[in-house]
């Protein structure tokens, strides 16, 4: 497999002609006076961009990108600030994070109290018998377990007492168990004697009453209960979809998020993706692996689906089925990943680099979970085999970044942060040995996912004749005390020489509130 440097050189030289050539002309958008972090080894660090149509045209000193300013350009004074490549995230669930923007967030919730009366509030608002949905729990954030409980979760009389009426389906924030209330159970059919379906459990009490904790295909009884609701019309379902992908895109775009690898959808929800790429309304770059799909539909349709390689506004390739690869002469220049290659023993971890396996992380979920991978664990095999950043990286291996929302806020920052620091919210450094540097947390939340999307030579960096998709931030992440790292803010996000997102600040606020010059 190329390593990624020969790739870097290779571009680099053919770059300086690229620049050399367009001097002529004038940039349509020009940013000056920043500290620029270009993940570009060539050139690290500069002041300032030049960009024309959505591809970055130069890059380099104040003094060097002046000459780019023509009458029509627009120009953003940084004012010292931090640019960089736009985050890609490397793992998320693009739709389901537009949908968990539908649903109640109960990601915030410090104890199972605040839950009830988050549901509370939604059944007083909702009509009677509907659903009402939420997602993003997790019993290990409660300050205390609910009394009563099992397994730590709690029972459905708690959501009985305020919901009566309307089926209640809370999703767990790992995607893995949902909580649902007694109108949903009886909706469903599901009590004392239904029995576990393969691959899943109905969690009962002592006396052998549902809890309302369905685990895993467990889940799938929930679709007994939706079926007895009313359903949407095909034109519902279809603004529905464009409504996700616009509340996802939003929500990412305001984060710095230009990219996204989804992992992954159907090809029917490809299809809608392509539906809204070429209707330019998609609002993010996507990467899509595909999902849900049986191995025989795969092989039918893979060829065609893989055509869409040049598209790209949606690049769609398959990642998983390594079946698909097996005979494959070129298997070696497929770039396999391995998903959420988060626990690893260390006999295992050359192997990244040997096979040219791209270890796709989270680094968020090292703030989130280091608190109890120790006790499901225990100390010594989660100190041995828990996220090795840095081990994979000295081995040579390719690590991206990314969030695995909703399972997590898609904000890249605290993703970096937790990279970097390792630091859980009550402020222990979980396996500091792992910790990796700035420069690598950045290249991962970058050139690294290009890489793994095979569009390093089209992103990742900020190299004259990429993609201008470009991110400032309200502080220096790179320089800044560690400490200060979590409350940095995106200011501008910049997707294809276009400001996608701006942050209101009083600044800003002022300056357009501000009589216009006579
Ligand atoms: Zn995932």
């Amino acid at each position: 497999m190329p390593t990624l440097r020969l790739h870097l050189a290779a571009l680099c030289a053919a770059f300086v002609a690229n620049t050399a050539s367009a001097q002529q002309s004038r940039a349509d958008l020009v940013l000056l006076h920043g500290d620029l972090f270009t993940v570009d080894s060539q050139h690290p660090r500069a002041q300032a961009v030049a960009v024309r149509g959505d591809r970055i045209a130069a890059v380099g000193s104040d003094a060097e990108i002046q000459g780019w300013v023509g009458p029509r350009t627009r120009v953003i004074d940084l004012r010292g600030r931090l640019a960089i490549p736009g985050f890609i995230d490397g793992h998320g669930h693009y739709t389901a994070l537009g949908e968990s923007k539908l649903v109640l967030d109960l990601t915030k919730a410090r104890t199972w109290d605040d839950i009830v009366v988050q549901v509370r509030d939604a059944a007083a608002a909702a009509k009677p018998g509907t659903l009402i949905e939420g997602r993003g729990w997790h019993q290990e954030k409660w300050t205390h377990a609910p009394a009563p409980n099992v397994e730590g979760v709690p029972l459905h009389a708690s959501l009985d007492a305020v919901s009566a009426r309307n089926p209640v389906v809370l999703e767990h924030a790992s995607g893995h168990a949902s909580f649902v209330n007694g109108a949903a159970l009886r909706l469903a059919g599901v009590g004392r004697e239904t029995p576990n379906p393969a691959g899943g459990e109905i969690v009962k009490d002592s006396s052998g009453e549902p809890t309302g904790l369905l685990k895993e295909s467990a889940q799938s009884l929930i679709g007994r209960a939706r079926a007895k609701l009313p359903h949407l019309t095909k034109q519902e379902e279809e603004a529905r979809f464009r409504k996700i992908v616009q509340l996802a895109g939003d929500d990412a775009l305001s984060k710095g998020v230009t990219s996204f690898h989804d992992a992954g959808s159907s090809f029917a929800t490809i299809d809608g993706f392509k539906q809204l790429a070429r209707e330019g309304k998609l609002p993010v770059r996507l990467y899509v692996m595909v999902r849900f799909e049986s191995d025989s539909t795969l092989d039918a349709k893979l060829d065609g689906y893989l055509h869409a390689i040049g598209d790209r506004a949606n690049r769609e390739v398959l990642d998983t089925y390594q079946r698909i690869f097996r005979d494959n002469a070129d298997a070696h220049d497929l770039r396999w990943r391995i998903e959420h290659a988060q626990h690893i023993d260390p006999l295992d971890v050359p192997r990244f680099k040997a096979l040219g396996v791209i270890a796709s992380m989270q680094g968020v979920h090292t703030i989130s979970d280091g608190p109890w991978v120790a006790k499901r664990l225990g100390e010594e095999r989660a100190r041995r085999t828990s996220y090795p950043w840095r081990s994979l990286l000295d081995a040579g291996a390719v690590v991206t970044n990314g969030t695995d929302t909703p399972v997590e806020d898609v904000d890249p920052i605290m993703s970096f942060y937790g990279s970097v620091t390792r630091k859980t919210r009550e402020g222990v450094v979980f396996v500091p040995e792992q910790r990796v540097t700035r420069d690598e947390g950045l290249r991962a939340y970058t050139l690294n996912n290009a890489y793994a999307a095979f569009e390093e030579k089209e992103k990742g960096s900020l190299t004259p004749g990429k993609l201008a998709d470009i991110v400032v931030l309200s502080k220096n992440i790179m320089t800044a005390p560690e400490d200060d790292i979590p409350s940095a803010r995106v200011d501008l996000t910049i997707l294809g020489g276009k400001v996608r997102y701006e942050r209101r600040t009083t600044t800003t606020a002022a300056r357009e509130a501000a009589p216009r010059a006579p």
